[in-house]
């Protein structure tokens, strides 16, 4: 089982609204899921081989960075026995995070050569989450997950790997925003569910 993301977690970019209408019900239910994510895909994928080479080379940089810290921030719930935790309690932080990753997530994939999987959308929690894994390796889950632990988790911290954890977070965060700056489009802001035409 994954470690994963509240509902009502800390988000770090504008999304925090569009995940808050999902969770409630989805806010657009005149396209599925797999409509949605398609579209998605195909345009950010579009913006990103669209990106000058000097951009891209920013971005794939900060990406880099970005997945190292992930693995981090990872390998210190690892360490506290977060992956037997979390099997125990059955992922109750799954249930709805089809609107946490992002389009810089995606892009991390596509900037990495990485290939993107394939949602799961016949299921009832997260469209990423395949029986009791998450279809993304760590370094690769979006902000909310990575970063979410719970008080189950957070009680098995030693207080240095506590302070590590939440400065990584913080160092995290500031990362995406840089990110999010380097790409020219302001839609990178957003979840790959609900990235459309509109700003
Ligand atoms: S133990 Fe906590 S972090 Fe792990 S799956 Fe359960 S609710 Fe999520
Ligand atoms: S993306 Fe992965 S870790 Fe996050 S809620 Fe979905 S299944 Fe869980």
């Amino acid at each position: 089982m994954v470690m994963g993301c509240a509902n009502d977690h800390f988000l770090y970019g504008e999304f925090s609204l569009q995940e808050e209408a999902a969770c409630a019900e989805d806010a657009d239910n005149t396209m599925t899921d797999y409509e949605l994510w398609r579209q998605g895909v195909v345009q950010i994928t579009r913006t990103v081989e669209n990106l000058p080479a000097t951009v891209t080379a920013q971005a794939k940089s900060a990406i880099r960075e970005l997945l190292d810290l992930k693995s981090a921030m990872h390998a210190v719930v690892e360490k506290s026995a977060g992956a037997s935790i979390c099997a125990a309690c059955g992922g109750k932080c799954c249930r709805c995070g089809k609107y946490h990753l992002s389009a810089v997530d995606l892009a991390a994939y596509l900037m990495t050569g990485k290939d993107v999987f394939t949602p799961n959308f016949s299921g009832n929690g997260c469209l990423f989450l395949n029986l009791d894994s998450c279809l993304m390796s760590p370094e690769y889950r979006p902000f909310n997950c990575i970063t979410f632990v719970c008080e189950l988790l957070e009680d098995n911290f030693t207080g240095q790997d506590k302070d590590s954890f939440y400065s990584m977070e913080r160092e995290l965060r500031l990362l995406y925003q840089e990110l999010q700056q380097i790409f020219p489009d302001q839609r990178m802001r957003k979840s790959v569910m609900s990235f459309n035409d509109a700003v």
